[in-house]
């Protein structure tokens, strides 16, 4: 054969095997793209998408989190999906062989913790905690719910997951100290982003994760929460001696994450009520938020989420009322 044929023919089996490698790339780690971030001395998070779950995110789309304490590793709210944890347990792979002893989950939604799977199947004895409503209403549908949302929205992207919902309960304050780190629960007695929410504090490292109680420029979904209870949980929050805050959504950063949430929900709120107060109809409620709200417009799914919002407010002001 001519030597330019060849020149051609190897020229293809080359991108041949680069385009198979990008395929298998692509399907065994969920996370490419989405960088480890080291946010305090023990304290890693992944930033993950602030969309809703979809074809091209395969679900991930939350702020898996661990702590490497001196012989152990701790996890908050792994992910979506048995996909997820599998990444995440190679990410935490690449900076230690610690056995992965503690997974602990911030409430019932399955963004946070459909992932828990894979570290069961890595350490049978691995302990995973939450809220106890938060284990009630996962054995209770939610986690099918969940398991089925995923499905759909992923287009069966997640099929292998398996729900695996915590058997440790928390308390409010319980402290469980791993190593040389403590984790202390902070669960709200009240209905905040849901009524399943725990915080969890790294002692040590002077971090908050939040859970879905503080998004950072993602708007939230209200519809198992409370505005007034959420806001009270960021003022709870707010004297917390920590200096690093991982928001639910969103990338992490200081105390200000939970001023700025508090303050979306407070605007949405107060001007709903108030325009209840002067009797407005619900449809000219809408426009007195939005306009207040101009400094929150680029936040992910607020544009498609705020008349939403407004009508879960609307809902809790009349509810308040009797
Ligand atoms: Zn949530």
């Amino acid at each position: 054969m001519h030597r330019q044929y060849w020149a051609i023919l190897l020229g293809f089996f080359y991108s041949m095997l680069l385009a198979s490698c990008a395929v298998a790339k692509d399907e065994t780690d969920i996370l490419t793209g989405y960088e480890t971030t080291k946010v305090a001395a023990h304290t890693w998070y992944i930033p993950g998408p602030r969309e809703t779950p979809n074809v091209k995110n395969k679900g991930f789309m939350n702020n898996p989190a661990f702590v490497i304490t001196d012989k152990s590793v701790i996890v908050l709210d792994p992910g979506s999906s048995l996909m997820v944890g599998k990444a995440l347990i190679k990410r935490i792979r690449k900076l230690t062989k610690n056995p992965i002893t503690h997974v602990f989950n911030s409430h019932v939604h399955g963004d946070h913790w459909l992932a828990n799977q894979a570290f069961v199947e890595e350490n049978k004895d691995v302990k995973i905690y939450a809220h106890p409503n938060m284990i009630e209403e996962a054995k209770n549908g939610e986690a099918k719910v969940w398991i089925d949302m995923m499905m759909d929205r992923t287009k069966g992207i997640t099929k292998d997951t398996v729900a695996t919902i915590p058997t440790e309960v928390l308390k409010d304050q319980q402290e469980i100290k791993v190593d040389n780190i403590t984790i202390k629960a902070h669960l709200a007695n009240i209905k905040a982003h849901t009524d399943t929410d725990a915080m969890f504090e790294i002692v040590e490292d002077k971090v908050l994760i939040t859970g879905d109680n503080a998004f950072n420029k993602r708007a939230t979904r209200m519809d198992d929460g409370s505005f007034v209870g959420n806001m009270k949980v960021m003022d709870d929050a707010l004297k917390l001696p920590v200096e690093v805050v991982i928001p639910g959504h969103g990338a992490s950063g200081g105390k200000e994450i939970l001023s700025n949430f508090k303050h979306f929900l407070e605007l949405i709120y107060n001007t709903t009520k108030t325009a209840m107060d002067d009797d407005l109809e619900v449809y000219e409620i809408k426009p007195k938020v939005v306009e207040k709200m101009a400094k929150y417009q680029d936040w992910t799914g607020y544009k498609a989420g705020i008349g939403k919002l407004v009508g879960v407010a609307a809902l809790e002001v009349e509810a308040s009322d009797f």
